[in-house]
């Protein structure tokens, strides 16, 4: 065991340079510092899907050759719980202090508690560091002390709360521990993970140049029109930094920064600035909200539903999943996720009605399918939001808005070019009839070249059909 005291660094969901406390701090303590990206194996709570699983090697892989040639220091890469890693390292290694930056969700805080008793047992300091949220979880109460139950109070205290301060800054050179890399090589994580899901992590660019690089674009080209354009499928009118930000590459105060100072420069941007600024803080109320109902992944918060009258139906599950629902914005969206791992808020929204209200199939499949295909999945976001669009959370879409796919593919995606893209088979269809197949001509087909029911299902169920059915069972159970 090597006797000189050494900084333990734990990394998790923070993989930047910039604005990480835990570098900062173990830059002040000044000894030797040991870093290391704590990987949770399959099945671990803390274990994110798989694409999320393969985003997070990409980046660690481009963190750790910025750690190297910004700080000096190498990124040792150790499975298990924090608290095993710990155990583990401890046998070879006399450390002083253990630094890490704050979870949110209660696997991560569960781990964050075991780890504490070891610490406390072998004698270590041990410090969590708020990193990754613009206010602590349970920062924002109301007058009597209690968490707000609906999104918009919630918003208005938040906003009183919050005094923006700068991010910090890069941590500089670090003094490296010495210790030799005795942890698991990226490439043999990554490998564990099955291929299509790799290949959708594959397609995004990793790193902390490309997470600023994308909010500037986004700022230059998007914010202004920001309120209407985030909900067209059309245009690309959001920012996309959801990969980047679920996965520490950026955290949400540089996020923040970058808007206010744009809406500082150009008072042109401040609609969209704020309003974008409004979705930042939907992400802390969904944390919140976890944080009060640890089993907002697993059952619905209004207890009522509880009796829903759910529909076990494999095949239309599997048809959902597949993009095979015979309804083309569904469709393209689900596709959009099993190729990219990503798709808009705005498709989120009407491919989780769908399976909920035209299928009758239990949110919890919808957000297990997501959990898997997400590059930005966060158990906080995903169950929060699976429960709001089902009707069963405590801020939750009142039970009779279920979203027409129809409709909601006309509005949308007007041009077309969303189900075009995602759908190339259903391409020579006319615009009119691009979001219900079913209504064009037998002409209008064959010119197509569409066949239903052949080269492109005929609709799973029939929309007015489906409304009726779902509005029933949720009227039952929402009186
Ligand atoms: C069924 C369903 C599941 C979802 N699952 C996730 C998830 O696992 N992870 C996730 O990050 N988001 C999730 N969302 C929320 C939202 O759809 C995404 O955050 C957003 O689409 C990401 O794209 P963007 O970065 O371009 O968003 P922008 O419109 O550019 O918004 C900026 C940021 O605000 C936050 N944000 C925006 N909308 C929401 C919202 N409704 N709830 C919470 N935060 C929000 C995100 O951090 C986002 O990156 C889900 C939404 C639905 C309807």
């Amino acid at each position: 065991m090597s006797t000189r005291p050494a900084t333990l660094i734990l990394l998790r969901r923070d993989l930047r340079l910039a604005d990480n406390p835990a570098l900062v701090e173990a830059a002040r303590i000044g000894l030797p510092v040991h870093a290391v990206l704590a990987w949770p194996d399959a099945g671990q709570p803390t274990r994110p899907g798989n694409v999320a699983a393969a985003w997070y090697l990409q980046n660690a892989a481009e963190f750790a050759s910025e750690l190297q040639e910004e700080c000096g220091l190498q990124l040792d890469i150790q499975r298990g719980s924090l608290a095993e890693i710990f155990a583990r390292l401890q046998g070879k290694q006399d450390y002083a202090h253990v630094l890490l930056n704050a979870g949110h969700d209660p696997p991560a805080l569960a781990e964050e508690v075991e780890l504490q008793g070891a610490c406390r047992e072998a004698g270590v300091d041990c410090r969590l560091l708020p990193a990754n949220t613009l206010l602590p979880t349970g920062a924002v109460l109301n007058k009597d002390g209690n968490s707000f139950k609906v999104f918009t109070p919630y918003y208005k205290r938040f906003l009183e709360r919050y005094r923006h301060t700068p991010p910090r800054g890069m941590p500089g050179r670090l003094r490296n521990a010495g210790l030799h890399r005795a942890g698991v090589p990226f490439e043999i994580l990554l490998q564990e993970i099955p291929e299509p899901q790799r290949s959708a992590a594959a397609r995004w660019e990793p790193g902390e140049q490309a997470a600023r690089d994308g909010m500037e674009h986004f700022i230059a080209r998007h914010l202004q029109e920001y309120g209407s354009d985030r909900h067209s499928l059309e245009i690309s009118g959001t920012s996309r930094i959801s990969a980047w930000l679920q996965a520490g590459v950026i955290s949400t105060r540089q996020v923040w920064e970058l808007v206010q100072q744009a809406r500082e420069r150009d008072a042109a941007l401040a609609d969209g600035a704020a309003i974008f600024q409004r979705q930042l803080i939907w992400r802390e109320f969904a944390m919140q909200v976890l944080d009060d109902h640890p089993q907002l992944p697993d059952r619905p918060l209004q207890e009522k539903f509880a009796a829903f009258p759910w529909q076990d139906d494999a095949a239309a599950l599997e048809a959902w999943k597949d993009g095979r629902t015979g309804y083309p914005v569904v469709d393209a969206a689900m596709r959009q996720l099993t190729t990219v791992g990503w798709m808009p808020g705005r498709a989120r929204m009407v491919v989780a009605s769908f399976l909920v209200k035209h299928l009758l199939q239990p949110w919890q499949q919808g957000e297990a399918w997501f959990a898997d295909w997400l590059i930005d999945y966060d158990l906080s976001c995903n169950a929060f939001n699976w429960q709001w669009v089902a009707g069963c959370g405590t801020d939750a879409a009142p039970y009779f808005r279920i979203f027409n796919p129809i409709l909601q593919g006309r509005k949308f995606d007007a041009d077309g070019s969303y189900v075009r893209q995602w759908l190339p088979e259903l391409d020579g269809l006319p615009d009119k009839v691009l979001h219900s197949p079913w209504e064009a001509s037998p002409l209008e087909l064959q010119a197509a070249g569409v066949q239903p029911g052949r080269n492109y299902p005929k609709p799973l169920v029939e929309h007015s059909f489906a409304r009726t059915r779902a509005l029933a069972a949720l009227k039952a159970v929402s009186n």
